[in-house]
């Protein structure tokens, strides 16, 4: 018996032994295409020669240095290296361990920003329904996943839930696409003035919304609405880029293609591309220059923020895509799969949409297309997928079981940005005959 305290307590999992490319390999010898990057994480596959010197040449010079007595050279580097590129405003970077860590800091440092500013009544957040921002205490109570939150509900701080941009489920019928736009930066608007124009400290999105929706896109002209919103009350925005940044829908920082800049961005996941676990918050000059000039410390930290090797590693990560200009490959192998996908599922009994950007797609299962009913999630459609690719050798990830029926299952794909062509076609065989085997076998 295994005395790992595993997930799913009941489940036997594989053994993963080895990597190789786009491929998880277990303890039989069996491969696995990695169609999800594990949860949107691998963007460069699984055995990067120059990320794996990387990292052994970290460990073998200095492994960590706790940041309250040193800076190392791989933190302010990989500083410099996103202060350079993020989108406009940003200043300086905050290294942590993972994604909820960075959502937890963003938080803290939108609170601390106005107590620094003289405006400590500004305490009240606002997020979207069927959102997620991690699963620790502040980043479970900011998400609006029912599902997630439900037995912990009693103990999450309050946070305000508006719509989410989901144009498939809450545009309704004869309502055009700007009218829809409109009415959810209303809601917000509303949502701040119900609260209190000065009393709501900030309101946090996902640009393209990852593991609650499955890889949703916002319509054009969202994000430009909302930030005129949060701007018109003093408001921060937090975009949460733990998912879908990093280069994941095609350009480093997603905000990009929605064409605004944030106060605070949060990044994980493909920063350290699962060859070390790290996070980072973003900080804008007016937030930055608002706590130096003020008290001068940021009341926050963890033992492990800005992890010396966890900061090689990234830098090597971000230096390979740059390098080998993986970004335009990202859109260009996204464009591909999303035409395969369409071919293959846009008529299928069970697939009510297909959507996404660059290497960030999902498909929303339904069981009726015309209706857009869900399966019962007592079918657990989507662990059966996750369950029956597995058998074929694909990596996907597979999540629904909403209890405010807003949502059903859905897949997402989050495949590395090394994928070559032939991959794709792998990919698309093994999905489609994973979907064949589940649907065949429901009631
Ligand atoms: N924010 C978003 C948008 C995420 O998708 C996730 C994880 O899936 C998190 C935060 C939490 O990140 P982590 O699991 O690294 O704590």
């Amino acid at each position: 018996m295994s005395h790992v305290f595993h997930r799913h307590l009941q489940h036997t999992y594989p053994v993963a032994v080895r990597g190789d490319g786009a491929y998880i390999i277990d303890q039989q010898g069996k491969r696995y295409l990695d169609a999800s990057g594990g949860a949107a994480v691998s963007c460069l596959g699984h055995s990067d020669a120059a990320v794996i010197a990387a990292v052994q040449q970290q460990v073998s010079q200095l492994a960590y240095a706790h940041t309250s007595f040193f800076t190392t050279e791989p933190m302010e580097q990989l500083a410099d290296f996103l202060i350079e590129r993020a989108p406009a405003g940003m200043e300086s970077v905050y290294f942590v361990s993972g994604g909820s860590e960075a959502v937890e800091a963003a938080l803290k440092l939108a609170r601390q920003y106005f107590v620094e500013i003289g405006q400590p009544q500004r305490r009240h957040l606002i997020a979207r329904r069927q959102s997620y921002h991690g699963n620790t205490l502040g980043a479970l109570a900011t998400g609006g996943n029912a599902w997630r939150r439900q037995q912990f509900e009693p103990i999450l701080m309050n946070v305000s839930h508006v719509s989410p941009c989901y144009a498939y489920r809450e545009q309704q019928p004869g309502e055009s696409e700007g009218d829809f736009v409109a009415r959810l930066v209303r809601e917000l608007e509303d949502e701040i003035l119900r609260l209190g124009a000065d009393q709501v400290m900030a309101f946090v999105a996902e640009p393209v919304v990852g593991a609650t929706l499955g890889a949703v896109t916002a319509l054009p002209g969202y994000f430009q609405g909302i930030r005129e919103v949060c701007d018109r009350y003093g408001v921060l925005l937090i975009l949460d880029e733990v998912m879908c940044g990093m280069g994941r829908t095609g350009s480093l920082f997603a905000a990009e293609q929605e064409g605004i800049s944030a106060d605070l961005i949060t990044i994980a996941k493909g920063l350290g591309a699962g060859y070390q676990p790290i996070g980072a918050t973003l900080v804008s000059k007016q937030i930055y220059q608002a706590i130096a000039s003020g008290s001068g410390f940021f009341q926050h930290g963890h033992t492990y923020i800005g992890h010396a090797t966890a900061c090689a590693t990234a830098l090597a990560v971000q230096h390979q895509i740059e390098q080998r200009n993986l970004l335009p490959q990202v859109r260009q192998l996204g464009n591909s799969l999303m035409a395969r996908l369409r071919q293959r599922f846009a008529e299928h009994p069970f697939i009510g949409d297909i959507r996404g950007r660059g290497l960030f797609q999902g498909l929303e299962i339904v069981q009726d297309r015309s209706s857009k009913a869900a399966f019962d999630p007592s079918l657990k459609v989507n662990a059966r997928l996750k369950k029956a690719a597995m058998a074929n050798g694909l990596m996907c990830y597979p999540m629904g079981g909403t209890v405010d029926g807003r949502t059903g299952d859905h897949i997402l794909l989050a495949p590395p940005f090394i994928l070559q062509d032939s991959q794709l076609d792998e990919l698309v065989d093994k999905l489609a005959l994973a979907c064949d085997q589940v649907f065949a076998e429901l009631p």
